[in-house]
């Protein structure tokens, strides 16, 4: 099975990606986790991106999407979050041979409830585990990293990010309705609301699959 997952910033894709790739044996893959690890270790694709992620900006299509295309062709299954973001990676992901995508969740959440998530989001600076203010205080994965927010989860930047996704991500929104792919989901609520919805919107497509083996 290969699934997208859209939706603004804040909408808990990453969480949401790697329950369901962990639910269905798929590998996650998230554009965003794979830009901070090469920036992290400062690699060619790292220094390339870093300035790009740093004001919440798009990286380029000619700097992602060969890696995007690579990764992307050695797996039978995926759960892809972050990627596309703009018409031109939507149309480059299609134009991948063998790599047609089942299902796209588009994980509806306003604005408001998006930002109020991002501004409250810290990062385990010693596992990356992902926790809430309102939740945590210290790292519930390893109980011991401080947790940190993201550069790109400033105020100003996270404006910045916001701004980019409606311009650039909500037309590949139409784009996959357009496609008849495209699974609604709303993404309000508590994070195990969310991933009932987004399996139950993805469980015809999972038996679909089981049938074929
Ligand atoms: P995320 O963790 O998905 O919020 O992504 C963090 C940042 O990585 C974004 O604000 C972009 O700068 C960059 N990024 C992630 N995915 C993409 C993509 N598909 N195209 C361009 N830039 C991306």
């Amino acid at each position: 099975m290969r699934l997208v997952l859209i939706g603004p910033p804040g909408a808990g894709k990453g969480t949401i990606a790697e329950k369901v790739a962990a639910n269905h044996g798929l590998a996650h893959l998230s554009t965003g986790d794979m830009l901070r690890d090469a920036i992290g270790r400062g690699t060619p694709l790292g220094a390339k991106a870093k300035e790009y992620v740093d004001t919440g900006r798009l990286v380029p299509q000619e700097v992602l999407g060969e890696v995007v295309a690579e990764k992307v062709r050695q797996l039978d299954g995926f759960v892809l979050d972050g990627y596309p973001r703009s018409l031109e990676q939507a149309e480059f992901l299609a134009a991948l041979e063998g790599v047609d995508v089942d299902a796209v969740i588009y994980v509806a959440v306003g604005e408001e409830a998006a930002v109020g998530r991002l501004r409250g989001r810290r990062v385990c600076a010693k596992c990356g585990a992902v926790t809430h203010t309102e939740t945590a205080e210290t790292c519930g994965n390893c109980g011991s990293g401080d947790l940190v927010a993201r550069t790109d989860d400033r105020p100003d930047t996270l404006k910045k990010r916001y701004g980019v996704y409606m311009r650039e991500t909500e037309p590949v929104i139409e784009y996959y309705r357009g496609r008849g792919v495209l699974r609604e989901v709303d993404g309000t609520g508590s994070r195990e609301e969310v991933l009932a919805r987004v399996e139950a919107a993805i469980g015809p497509i999972a038996a679909c699959g089981d049938d074929k083996r």
